[in-house]
């Protein structure tokens, strides 16, 4: 149906009246996506048969990566980029008068992630699939995505994300492969002969189903699937006849109790969430997808002593580590096979890769809550640990506090780190900078024990989706002057080097960013109804709002140049649009005072005839996948100005380069390799090093309170927040005043903000030289390749799950 134009146009106008009843004229927009969703769907159906035959069949080993979140996107324009028919499509639909672009934005955008470690995930799938390796995602379809952000009198509101209102066209459910979890309930031990017999009793059941959705490759016959599982009851709907009141409201109870399981996603990727639900979902997800993964290994092979050898599970930071016990009780208790042979088993399936060094986001859990709803779950961490601690009692015999301190249960909670560490056989950083951190910092001790297990895979994008299909303008100018093979091997966008130089060259890359910023300021203009100025320099800050990403910086920067315009209004600058987007964790109060001070600001300057338009401040709300798309491809500057050491990798940063726009950032994460990759000239550094900051948090020696002393730009701006410059309830900024003068601005704001300043005065200066500025864009597109997350899925297939391509014929 998608052979040529004519065949496509009569597939779709039938669907159309076998769907709905309704010819092209009386159909609605999202009655079309359904239709050609659903068209897409069927076409990608063979090959997902087909590759999944082939994968039974060849028995060749598998790889399986769990994680709380997949931060996806809309799928329509990937799936036909990926299956090569977009231009058969969107011709035949422009015969028809349908807008292919218009059916797209009809596509709910689903956010089953928080930020970067969700979206991480989504282009592993789609570099997985691309590159013909069998791999597979495993995560929980909740009812409702990340939490829907609006601004409303400069504040974020949060509003329900209801993703699934009119069903998703991507996904199959497959009652057939349910599986059963279990929550709560007492364990016994009988002893059977020499065996102990573990018996779980009085649990409650919850129905695990899963929805699967097919993950296509790009223009090759590999379709991988992404597995999203459902919580329901286990009640089958006769029971309900036969029952008294009472028991009707127990019923709907544990109805109500056993969906609330896969019923939101936890808005917070940053804090502890100590709630139960929270445990519920880890537990639910690593449970139902290990018995679906054992269930499928035993239809294929024999031995289950063969598993590593056939199957590798991942986990995606410590959500999943449940993985660990359960794989043990699945192998102990269900195949039978005693404790060493279970616990090899396991150490070689595992491996694990790390994404935050933050305090806060270093997941432990009180053993009591442990113990009560994962009893026999328990029993096996508590194994794990006594065992793991008297190997380090005979290689550190007397040193108690190290045991101690790297003890998997220590002063009432469960770690879940070292419970991953200890349990893999791979511990993974994300960037060169943060696997160093983690061996000499934050796991020394660990690194000391096992050194061999600690890695480093620098994170990446998929350049198919950041650069193909958001920036179609630049993918083409890039295709005609290097071929399109770019497409296939990312790091072919090194020839465009030769290009940097090369007038005709700049200038098209020059008009394809301003066309990119002209869609930008209309999106701007029809939804906030303010006029930005194309020609200005578009800097922009998108990303999760969070005390050590720094946004307080960026906007500080904004008020002193107000500041400073205020006092001059002929000062010499090159207009400037700063733009931000970013969702705050609802019950983070200090992000949201920065969100509200973010608009505040914006709302002075954007009225403030005086100043001529030199300064727009915008913060585009609900910040997504599918904004980004939009957003991205218009940017001059990307600002990454996290505190040294504290951004594990961040992949935002990649998404910027390879779309043109310059870093500015401080020395943090992948910002690091980017530099080393675009050379000094081509990126915009400043601030504290790593080293530097690790050593303030160690040794002490930082004043905050010395730099609103010493500098006047500084001590103007906090003044201004609390004398009702910008507002007059002044309580509403109290808070940040306090974080910064009061507990001495953990996270260096005062103390790198003349570096900031003097870096953005270079920007300024730098933009002046059109070419100058174009050919470092060049340069960056230039070097964005070893970025793609093909690269990094190579090194993961090769150097941690060794796994190989399979070509389905
Ligand atoms: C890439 C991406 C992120 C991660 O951005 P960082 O700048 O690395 O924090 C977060 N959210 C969305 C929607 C993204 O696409």
């Amino acid at each position: 149906m998608f052979l040529d134009k004519k065949r496509f146009k009569n597939a779709f106008l039938e669907r159309l009246e076998n769907m709905y009843g309704k010819n092209i004229n009386e159909s609605t927009t999202i009655e079309q996506f359904m239709v050609l969703g659903s068209m897409v769907k069927e076409h990608i159906s063979k090959n997902w048969i087909l590759t999944k035959k082939n994968y039974r069949e060849r028995g060749e080993k598998q790889v399986y990566y769990l994680s709380i979140e997949f931060l996806l996107g809309r799928m329509l324009g990937t799936n036909l980029l990926n299956l090569g028919i977009r231009e058969i499509v969107e011709e035949g639909l422009r015969d028809l008068d349908i807008s292919l672009e218009k059916i797209e934005q009809q596509e709910p955008d689903p956010g089953l992630g928080n930020g970067g470690l969700g979206r991480l995930a989504a282009c592993f799938l789609d570099s997985l699939a691309s590159l013909h390796l069998p791999g597979h995602g495993c995560g929980i379809r909740y009812k409702y995505g990340l939490f829907e952000q609006k601004i409303v009198d400069g504040y974020q509101i949060e509003l329900p994300d209801y993703w699934l209102r009119e069903g998703n066209v991507w996904e199959v459910r497959r009652s057939d492969k349910a599986v059963e979890v279990r929550f709560g309930g007492n364990v016994w031990v009988e002893k059977v002969g020499e065996r102990l017999v573990f018996h779980h009793e009085n649990y409650e059941s919850v129905l695990a189903v899963p929805y699967d959705i097919p993950v296509p490759g790009y223009k090759n016959k590999t379709v991988n699937t992404l597995r999203l599982w459902s919580a329901e009851s286990a009640i089958k709907d006769f029971d309900f006849q036969c029952l008294n009141n009472r028991d009707y409201q127990k019923i709907i109870d544990y109805k109500r109790s056993t969906e609330s399981i896969s019923e939101f996603l936890y808005p917070d990727d940053s804090k502890e969430e100590g709630k139960i639900l929270r445990l519920k979902q880890q537990y639910f997800l690593v449970s139902a997808g290990l018995q679906s993964i054992i269930r499928s290994y035993k239809k294929r092979h024999q031995d289950i002593h063969d598993l590593p050898n056939k199957v590798a599970i991942h986990i995606n930071d410590t959500h999943p580590v449940l993985a660990i016990p359960e794989l043990m009780r699945i192998l102990m208790d269900e195949e039978g096979l005693e404790w060493d042979q279970a616990w090899s088993i396991t150490t070689r399936t595992i491996s694990y890769t790390n994404h935050t060094t933050l305090q806060e986001a270093l997941e432990r859990w009180p053993i009591d809550m442990m113990k009560t709803l994962l009893p026999r779950i328990y029993m096996i961490i508590e194994e794990i640990n006594e065992r793991f601690c008297r190997e380090l009692w005979n290689k550190y015999p007397g040193e108690w506090d190290l045991i101690h301190q790297m003890a998997i249960i220590a002063d009432g909670q469960v770690k879940m780190a070292h419970l991953a560490i200890v349990g893999s056989y791979q511990v993974n950083g994300v960037s060169k900078i943060h696997t160093e951190i983690l061996k000499k910092q934050v796991m020394k001790n660990f690194y000391a024990c096992f050194p061999y297990k600690f890695h480093n895979k620098t994170n990446g994008i998929t350049h198919r989706r950041w650069l193909l299909k958001a920036n179609p303008l630049l993918a083409k100018i890039i295709s005609d002057t290097i071929s399109p093979n770019w497409i296939e091997h990312p790091s072919d966008l090194n020839y465009l080097q030769n290009y940097a130089k090369d007038p005709s060259f700049q200038e098209q890359i020059f008009l394809v960013k301003k066309k990119n910023k002209i869609s930008l300021s209309n999106y701007i203009q029809e939804k906030y109804n303010i006029s930005v100025d194309p020609n200005s320099i578009f800097d922009v800050q998108v990303k999760r709002l969070h005390a050590y990403k720094r946004q307080l910086l960026n906007v500080f920067y904004i008020m002193d140049l107000y500041n400073r315009l205020k006092e001059n209004p002929d000062l010499d600058i090159i207009p400037r649009t700063f733009i931000f987007g970013a969702k705050a964790a609802p019950g983070y109060f200090l992000a949201k005072r920065i969100i509200k001070l973010i608009n505040t600001v914006a709302t002075v300057i954007n009225n403030d005839p005086t100043i001529h338009g030199k300064i727009k401040v915008i913060f585009i709300e609900n910040y997504g996948v599918t904004l980004a798309e939009k957003i991205i491809p218009a940017a001059d500057i990307g600002q990454q100005i996290s505190t040294a050491s504290k951004e594990a990798s961040g992949t935002g940063n990649m998404k910027f380069m390879m779309n043109g726009a310059l870093t500015l950032g401080t020395l943090d994460g992948a910002n690091i390799e980017i530099k080393d990759e675009v050379g000094d000239n081509n990126i915009f550094i400043f601030g504290l090093t790593p080293q530097e900051v690790l050593h303030y948090y160690q040794q002490g020696g930082y004043r905050a309170r010395d730099f609103y002393q010493s500098d006047p730009r500084l001590r103007k701006i906090l003044d201004q927040l609390m004398n009702g410059f910008f507002l007059k309830e002044v309580v509403e900024f109290k808070f940040i005043y306090y974080s910064l003068l009061q507990e001495n601005d953990e996270f260096f704001v005062l103390k790198d903000f003349a570096a900031y300043a003097d870096t953005q005065q270079r920007i300024d200066q730098s933009y002046r030289d059109h070419k100058a500025w174009t050919e470092k864009s060049i340069i960056n597109i230039a070097h964005s390749g070893i970025f793609s997350s093909d690269r990094t899925i190579y090194e993961y297939a090769s150097g941690t799950w060794e796994i190989r391509p399979i070509f389905i014929p």
